[in-house]
């Protein structure tokens, strides 16, 4: 998955685990059940935050967008 698709970039990310999930900036997905340790974040940078001018970190860990605006 490269970043010009326009895809999420979790998969690249050092913090990631392969647990069938992506995308957790969005509520619908939320923090990851499986990422526990944070190894650094992919998040700024990714053409999805950008594309959602969302401005937050750590989405697997911290929850999605929404949750850390509040
Ligand atoms: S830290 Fe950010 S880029 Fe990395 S896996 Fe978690 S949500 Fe994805």
């Amino acid at each position: 998955m490269k970043k010009k698709d326009g895809k999420c970039i979790c998969p690249e990310c050092p913090s990631f685990v392969e647990c069938r999930q992506l995308a957790f900036c969005f509520k619908k997905v939320g923090k990851s059940k499986c990422i526990k340790e944070e190894k650094g974040c992919l998040c700024p940078g990714c053409p999805v935050q950008a594309k959602m001018n969302f401005k937050h970190a750590y989405y697997c860990t911290r929850g999605c967008e929404e949750d850390q605006s509040q």
